[in-house]
C-alpha cells in the first residue's frame, strides 16, 4: 500500500543496518570497495563516483517521495540541470520559459548552445505560446512553475499532453513546489529536477542536485552515465545530511508556507508595495491553475515590486533585521534579496524586485520586520 508522503519521508531510504543495528544510517566514506575472491562485487559497490551506500539511500527516498521510477542524485541543482540538458544531441532544439532560475537560462544560453543546441524561451503562463513553439527538432520542455522569481504559473498536465503529442521530453524544475506540494510526474512529466539545496536540504548547510524520472528506461540509463563519466555527483557525507532532512520536509514545508501566504496578504495591502507575486492571490493570473496543480498551499516563496527606484528596494533589503539579506532559499531562516542586482546585467527582473524566502520564524515577528524596512522608505 502507498504510505501518506509524511510517513514516506520519515522511512524512505531508511532500514536499520545489519551489521550493528544502528538506527540511522552510517556515513560510508570509502571511495572504493573489495571485490571476492572470484574478482567479482560480492557488495555490488565498486567505486563511489559510480553508487555509494549513502547515495543510494538519499535516491531511492527521493524517487519515492516524487512518485518517480528512478533518481539520480548530484553535487548541485545546476549538476542535475546540466546531466539533463547534456543526454541531448547537437542540432536537438529545447524550448525553456522566458522567467526561470537565471543559472539554468545561462546554462542553456552560455554553454548548451555553444555545443549546438538551439532554445526558445517563450512565456509559459500561455500553453499556446509552447505549442507555437514547437519544432520538427524540440526534443525537451524545460518547465519551471512555480518561476524565480516572478512566480509564474505553467500549466504542467497541459504542457506535458502537447509534448507527449509529439513525442517530446518534458522537464519540471519542481524546487520551489517540492513534492509536498506539486508532484509533476503525476501530471504527465517524465523528469523532475530539484536543487536539493533549498527545501530538501531545509538548512541552507548542504548543496544538491537530483533529477527523478517517470521510467526506468533509456533516459535513466543515460543519467547515469552522466554521473558516472561526467561526475558531477554529491559526497557521502552531503547525501546523509540530505536523507537527514527529509523526515521534516512536509512539516517544514506546510509551515513555511502557511506564513508565506498571510505574508503576502500582508504585503499586498501594504501602501509602499506596488506588486506582490505570489500564485495563492485571487488576482495572481494563473490562480486557478496553481490550485488545480498544487495540494496544500502555493509555496513559501513570494517576491514583491516596491514603490519607487532600484535604491528604495535596495534600502528594505538593507533595514530587515530578522530576516536576513542573501541569496538562495529553502531554509528554516528567512531570506530577502534584491533579485536584479545578482542576476547580472542581462536581467529581466524589476530592479524594484524583492524576493522572500519565508523560513520557520513566527509570522508576527517577520510581519513587523517587514513592518519596520517598509517604514523606512
Ligand atoms: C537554486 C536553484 C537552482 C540551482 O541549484 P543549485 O543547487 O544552486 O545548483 C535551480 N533551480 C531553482 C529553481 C533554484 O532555486
Amino acid at each position: 500500500m502507498m504510505k501518506h508522503i509524511e510517513t514516506v519521508a520519515v522511512h524512505a531510504g531508511r532500514a536499520v543496518e545489519p551489521g550493528t543495528g544502528a538506527v540511522t544510517p552510517s556515513i560510508t566514506m570509502s571511495t572504493t570497495f573489495e571485490r571476492g575472491r572470484s574478482g567479482n562485487y560480492s557488495h555490488e559497490f565498486v567505486y563511489t563516483r559510480s553508487e555509494n551506500p549513502n547515495r543510494q539511500r538519499l535516491e531511492s527516498a527521493l524517487a519515492m517521495l516524487e512518485g518517480g521510477a528512478a533518481a539520480m542524485a548530484y553535487a548541485s541543482g545546476m549538476a542535475a540541470t546540466a546531466a539533463l540538458f547534456q543526454t541531448l544531441r547537437t542540432g536537438d532544439h529545447v524550448i525553456i520559459p522566458t522567467d526561470l532560475y537565471h543559472g539554468s537560462r545561462d546554462l542553456v544560453n552560455q554553454i548548451m548552445q555553444r555545443w549546438g543546441l538551439a532554445a526558445d524561451a517563450v512565456d509559459m503562463r500561455y500553453v499556446d505560446n509552447v505549442q507555437r513553439a514547437i519544432r520538427p527538432n524540440t526534443r525537451l520542455i524545460w518547465i519551471e512553475s512555480p518561476t524565480n522569481p516572478s512566480l509564474n504559473i505553467a500549466d504542467i498536465a497541459a504542457i506535458a499532453a502537447i509534448a507527449r503529442q509529439n513525442d517530446i521530453l518534458t522537464a519540471v524544475d519542481n524546487t520551489w513546489a517540492t513534492p509536498i506540494l506539486q508532484q509533476p510526474l503525476a501530471l504527465g512529466v517524465d523528469v523532475v529536477m530539484h536543487s536539493t539545496t533549498k527545501y530538501f536540504g531545509g538548512h541552507s548547510d548542504v548543496l544538491g542536485g537530483a533529477l527523478i524520472v517517470a521510467e526506468d528506461g533509456e533516459l535513466a540509463a543515460s543519467l547515469r552515465t552522466m554521473q558516472l563519466l561526467v561526475g558531477g555527483v554529491p559526497a557521502p557525507f552531503d547525501c546523509w545530511l540530505l536523507l537527514r532532512s527529509l523526515p521534516t520536509l512536509p512539516l517544514r514545508v506546510r509551515a513555511q508556507t502557511a506564513t508565506a501566504a498571510r505574508l503576502a496578504y500582508f504585503l499586498d495591502a501594504h501602501p509602499k508595495v506596488q506588486r506582490v507575486h505570489y500564485p495563492g492571490l485571487p488576482t495572481h493570473i494563473n490562480n486557478d491553475v496553481a490550485a488545480r496543480q498544487m495540494q496544500g498551499g502555493f509555496g513559501a516563496m513570494l517576491s514583491f515590486e516596491v514603490i519607487g527606484s532600484a535604491e528604495t528596494a535596495m534600502q528594505v533589503a538593507a533595514n530587515v533585521q530578522l530576516v536576513t539579506r542573501a541569496t538562495s532559499l529553502g531554509g528554516v531562516e528567512s531570506l530577502i534579496e534584491h533579485r536584479a542586482s545578482i542576476e547580472g546585467p542581462h536581467s529581466p527582473t524589476p530592479d524594484t524586485l524583492l524576493r522572500l524566502s519565508v523560513g520557520l520564524e513566527h509570522i508576527d515577528d517577520l510581519m513587523a520586520d517587514l513592518e519596520m524596512a517598509l517604514a523606512t522608505v
